[in-house]
């Protein structure tokens, strides 16, 4: 066997082990809120909100998780999990914590946008819950390789949301970070380049809404399903 795959190998397994001695589910519960800071009752609020405009997502075993990272939020399958049956695997929703930037971080957002940003990550866990393990490892390569395929990936990801009837939730969100005094110019180019501008989800939500009250319009058998 190679000497860098064992070591590979080995670090994986190490890495496995570790994750196994963390997180315990309460029975009959599927989200759990932990992280470097507290969770409010209107944070979690919020989190339940973006949950309940979800298929499924009531039914699927996440931990929202208040972590230093770059951005304001992200989505994952926990590495322990990963092999097992779809249904039994757990996903970690981090979003950015008070530590990182008191400024720009999950508790200073408004409340819709949080329902945003959330709704929006639990679209990429929904999305990860409907792969294979292969499948998740070739999406993770084309997402870090491939510009064009990270920006299809948020452009579904925002149009799923907006489409769940969180809209005015992500347009909040987005709103919020373009005109932020704390918001880095770096940050607005790369958020720019692969994620729908506030404009862009007025478009949408203004031809759905359109779309929406035609059907409802419509004579029954006219009616697309
Ligand atoms: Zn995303």
């Amino acid at each position: 066997m190679n000497k860098y795959f064992k070591i590979a190998l080995s670090c994986f397994c190490i890495y496995v082990f570790i994750s196994c001695s963390s997180i315990r589910f309460p029975e009959n519960e599927y989200h759990i809120f932990t992280g470097k800071s507290e969770w409010t009752a209107t944070e979690k609020h919020c989190c339940n909100l973006a949950i309940s405009n979800l298929p499924s997502a009531d039914s699927t075993y996440i931990v929202f998780k208040k972590a230093k990272i770059k951005s304001m939020g992200q989505a994952q399958p926990m590495i322990r999990t990963i092999l097992k049956n779809r249904q039994d695997r757990i996903y970690i929703i981090s979003v950015r914590d008070k530590k990182v930037n008191p400024n720009l971080c999950f508790e200073t957002i408004p409340d819709s946008a949080k329902i945003g940003l959330v709704g929006h990550e639990i679209v990429h866990v929904l999305d990860f819950k409907s792969k294979s393990f292969p499948e998740i490892i070739v999406m993770g390569l084309k997402y870090s390789f491939s510009h064009k395929y990270k920006r299809n990936v948020e452009w579904i990801t925002d149009s799923l949301t907006i489409a769940n009837n969180m809209g005015y939730e992500n347009l909040c969100f987005s709103n919020y970070i373009y005109n932020s005094p704390f918001v880095s110019k770096k940050y607005l180019k790369k958020k720019a380049k692969y994620y729908m501008t506030p404009d862009d989800m007025r478009n949408i939500i203004y031809t759905l809404s359109q779309l929406r009250t035609e059907q409802d319009t419509m004579p029954d058998n006219q009616i697309l399903h």
